[in-house]
């Protein structure tokens, strides 16, 4: 068995990476000495930003952040869980409403892989509603999307907006 203490894997889709999300980043780095910041490709989700694209916002929302790793994705979590010598699932639990799924999802890896277990960290209220889907709507709709977001990924989602307004 892999020592639990050397990382936590935080899986997610993260379209984009949100201030929500850094924040759970920031308490996990208090408990655990490594992590890795797991970026989901699932093909059935049509993603706002290409998975490069994410990948690279987070590294650049993460910089100069010690002990955090970037990597992407596909297939069976509890294979990336073992390839990445983990054990610890992070999760960000929200409300009660994330609760039955993540519930269930924790159930399952374990059912798969006896060793995973799912750590859940709550974050700071000020970031309890914010969510990815949320955010790319409010984007999608014109809305500014500035003090939810890290400066990267507001950067390039302006930048896209000024390349789709210049096409127009
Ligand atoms: P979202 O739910 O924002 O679309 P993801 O699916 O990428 O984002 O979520 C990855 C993980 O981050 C999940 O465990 C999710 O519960 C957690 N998470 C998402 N938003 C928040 C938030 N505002 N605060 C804490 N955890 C969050």
């Amino acid at each position: 068995m892999s020592d639990p203490r050397t990382a936590a894997v935080y899986p997610g889709s993260f379209d984009p990476i949100h201030l929500g999300h850094v924040d759970i980043i920031h308490r996990a780095l208090t408990i655990f000495p490594k992590v890795i910041v797991a970026v989901l490709e699932n093909p059935e989700k049509r993603a706002l930003l290409e998975m490069p694209v994410r990948v690279k916002l987070i590294r650049e929302s993460l910089a100069g952040l010690a002990g955090v790793e970037v990597a992407s994705f596909s297939g069976l979590l509890v294979d990336f869980l073992r390839s990445s010598g983990a054990r610890v699932v992070l999760r960000g639990m929200r409300a009660v409403s994330d609760f039955e799924f993540e519930f269930q999802l924790s159930l399952f890896n374990r059912r798969l892989w006896a060793d995973a277990e799912t750590v859940f960290l709550t974050p700071n209220e000020e970031f309890v509603y914010l969510s990815s889907r949320v955010i790319r709507e409010i984007w999608a709709f014109g809305g500014d999307v500035s003090s939810f977001v890290p400066a990267p990924v507001y950067a390039e989602l302006t930048r896209r907006r000024s390349v789709a307004s210049h096409r127009a």
